[in-house]
């Protein structure tokens, strides 16, 4: 019987907004000491330190450099729409524009 290869390699879209989702990578290093580094899905990476704080640290400068988001654009339900504070939502941009829908009627 042949293998059936499957190769699913379709290309990622070109999206014109790069996502930043940081994270602390852990790693180890040569000594087999844990090491922890900013690891972003920008493709940003920090040097690797010994201390978790410090990659936090690293973390922290990394998304303070990121552009402020318009106010119009901020996420008011950034759990919701799984937004972060450094990224505009363009679902709550739409419904500002409109005008508040959330008065509930009570009939
Ligand atoms: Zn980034
Ligand atoms: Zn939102």
């Amino acid at each position: 019987m042949a293998p059936t290869t499957t190769t699913a390699s379709a290309p990622a879209p070109a999206s014109a907004l790069v996502r930043h989702r940081p994270v602390i990578a852990r790693g180890v290093t040569d000594l087999g000491h844990t090491s922890y580094r900013l690891d972003c899905s920008c493709g940003t990476t920090s040097k690797e330190h010994s201390a978790r704080r410090l990659a936090e640290w690293d973390l922290g400068e990394h998304v303070a450099t990121l552009p402020k988001v318009p106010a119009g654009q901020q996420c008011r339900d950034a759990k919701r729409h799984d937004r972060r504070h450094w990224e505009p939502c363009t679902l709550c941009a739409g419904q500002a524009s409109l005008f508040d829908l959330g008065a509930e009627v009570t009939a």
